[in-house]
C-alpha cells in the first residue's frame, strides 16, 4: 500500500489534475491521497493557501475581503470549468467558506487556522468529486472522523501519538482515501495547522499510520537537487539520500520536503520517494534509512541566510561552572531560541535566526551579557549564512573538511565560523550573505565537479 502526496503546483489547475488522476489510477497500490490546497499556476501566481490568510486577516480587521474572496473562489470554479464536473461543489465550497469567514472571531490564530485548512479540505472534496467523475471508487475523508489527532498549537501543531492507531483503521476502508494535508483536530475539536507546507507532514502521518510500504511524495522537480539549482545550473539530482542527510538538508534551505515531514516515516521506517508529478515516470529522489556510499563523501550542499551569531569572549570561561547555563538563560528570558553553539576554551559563539532578535533585545542581551556574566568581550554579527555540507560519507572519508575549506579559500571566501563534530553527517560554516553564491559554488566544483582525490 503506498500513501500518495500531491503538492499544491500538482493541484494548482484542471490540467495539473488530471496528470494526477492518471497518476493514482496507474497503480491500484495507490490507496491514500493527501492533497495540499491549490498552489500556483505561474510564478506570480498566488496560493490559495495566501489568498485565504488574506481574506481572514482582513475579517478581522474589518476590511473589505470580497476581492480576496472572490479571487479564491475563482481559483476552484476554474478548476471544476476545465474537469467539467458538477458546479453543485462550487455553491458548496462557496456557502461553508462564507459561513467559515463570518464565524467566531474570538479567538483569532484560531480563526485563521480554520480558515487557512479550509483550502485544503474543500479541494479533498472537489478532487474526490473529480475521482468519482471518472470512474474511480474514491472518498473525501475528513481528519477528524480518522481521529487525526493534534496538539493545540495554531499554526504549529504535532501530532498527537493515539493519531497512529486511529489510522490505523483506514486500511479497513474501500477504495481510494482522499485526505485534505495541513491540519488536523484537537481532542476538543477545533482545527489546527501544522505549520506552512504542512501537508507533507500529513503525508508522513499517514504514511505512519496506515504502515504503508511507501510514501510517494509528489511536486515539480525531477529530483531533490545536490545543490540549489539558482547557484549552478543542472546540478546532479539525488538518487538516494537518508533520512539524516534529508534532515540536515532541509533545515539549511532544501525545501522540497518538510523537515518535519521526515519523523513519522523515519521511525516507521517508511521510505519516501520524492517524484514530479510533471514526469511520473522519472525515479525521483528517495529517502531510506541506509544508502550505499558510492559517490564520494558529500551528497548535498544547502545554504540559508538569516543567521546572526553572538560572539562571547571571557578568559577563564572554561572553568567557569554554570557560564553556558546562563548564557542560555539570558537568551531564554527574550524568548529566542537558538541553532549552534560552537565553542572554544575562553569563548563561545551563540548562533541565532536573526528575525527574532530585535534592535531591543540585541542591546539587552549585550548589555546583560557584559553586566551579568561579566564578558570581556560581546560582538554580534548579522547577515550571516550557513552552508551545509552533507553526506554520511563523510564518516569514512579522511580530508572532507579540509577540501572544504581549501575550496572556500581558493574562492576567496572567508569562514567566519565552522562546526563540525556534533554531527557526524555534515559539516557546517558560517559566511557573509554576500559571499553565499561564491561558497556554494566553490564547494559544488569541489565535491561534484572536480575529479575526487
Ligand atoms: N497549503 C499549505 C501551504 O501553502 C500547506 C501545503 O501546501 O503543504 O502552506
Amino acid at each position: 500500500m503506498k500513501v500518495v502526496k500531491f503538492g499544491g503546483s500538482s493541484l494548482a489547475s484542471g490540467e495539473q489534475l488530471k496528470k494526477v488522476f492518471h497518476i493514482v489510477a496507474s497503480d491500484s497500490e495507490r490507496k491514500v491521497v493527501v492533497v495540499s490546497a491549490p498552489g500556483k499556476r505561474f510564478s506570480d501566481d498566488r496560493k490559495v493557501t495566501d489568498l485565504l490568510i488574506d481574506c481572514a486577516e482582513k475579517h478581522l480587521s474589518n476590511e473589505d475581503a470580497s476581492p480576496t474572496f472572490n479571487a479564491i473562489m475563482a481559483r476552484y470554479e476554474s478548476i471544476v470549468k476545465e474537469l467539467s464536473i458538477s458546479e453543485d461543489i462550487i455553491e458548496r465550497i462557496s456557502n461553508d467558506l462564507q459561513e467559515l469567514l463570518n464565524g467566531d472571531k474570538s479567538k483569532p490564530e484560531s480563526y485563521l487556522d480554520a480558515v487557512k485548512a479550509s483550502g485544503e479540505d474543500n479541494h479533498a472534496k472537489l478532487i474526490a468529486a473529480y475521482f468519482q467523475h471518472e470512474g474511480l471508487n474514491a472518498h473525501y475523508v475528513s481528519p477528524k472522523e480518522a481521529g487525526l489527532f493534534v496538539s493545540d498549537e495554531p499554526g504549529n501543531a504535532q501530532v498527537l501519538p493515539e493519531s497512529y492507531d486511529n489510522l490505523f483503521k483506514l486500511r479497513e476502508k474501500e477504495g481510494i482515501i482522499v485526505f485534505p494535508g495541513f491540519f488536523g483536530y484537537s481532542k476538543s475539536g477545533e482545527v489546527l495547522t501544522f505549520s506552512r507546507s504542512g501537508s507533507d507532514i500529513t503525508g508522513s502521518i499517514l504514511a505512519n499510520g496506515v504502515k504503508a510500504d511507501l510514501y510517494e511524495n509528489f511536486t515539480d522537480v525531477d529530483a531533490v537537487y545536490s545543490v540549489n539549482p539558482t547557484f549552478v545550473q543542472s546540478p546532479k539530482e539525488i538518487r538516494e539520500l537518508t533520512y539524516r542527510e534529508m534532515r540536515e538538508l532541509s533545515y539549511a534551505g532544501f525545501s522540497v520536503f518538510h523537515d518535519e515531514a521526515l519523523i513519522p516515516a523515519f521511525r516507521a521506517g517508511i521510505p519516501v520517494n520524492v517524484k514530479n508529478t510533471n514526469n511520473p515516470t522519472a525515479p525521483g529522489t528517495k529517502i531510506v534509512n541506509n544508502r550505499a556510499h558510492t559517490n564520494g563523501p558529500v551528497i548535498g550542499i544547502a545554504s540559508d541566510k538569516g543567521f546572526c551569531s553572538i560572539y562571547i569572549s571571557k578568559y577563564l570561561m572554561n572553568r567557569e561552572i554554570g557560564f553556558g547555563r546562563r548564557l542560555l538563560q539570558i537568551l531564554e528570558d527574550y524568548g529566542l531560541t537558538y541553532e549552534h553553539v560552537p565553542s572554544g576554551i575562553d569563548d563561545v559563539t551563540v548562533i541565532l535566526r536573526q528575525y527574532q532578535f530585535t534592535d531591543e533585545v540585541k542591546e539587552k542581551v549585550k548589555d546583560r551579557i557584559l553586566t551579568e556574566l561579566q564578558a570581556d568581550e560581546v560582538l554580534i554579527e548579522e547577515n550571516l549564512v550557513l552552508i551545509m555540507v552533507v553526506g554520511e560519507g563523510m564518516r569514512h572519508n579522511v580530508g572532507t573538511t579540509a577540501r572544504a575549506s581549501k575550496a572556500l579559500a581558493n574562492a576567496g571566501v572567508n569562514i567566519e565560523m565552522i562546526n563540525q563534530g556534533s554531527s557526524e553527517v555534515s559539516m557546517m560554516f558560517a559566511v557573509k550573505e554576500l559571499e553565499e553564491k561564491r561558497a556554494v559554488q566553490a564547494l559544488y566544483q569541489e565535491f561534484f565537479v572536480s575529479v575526487p582525490v
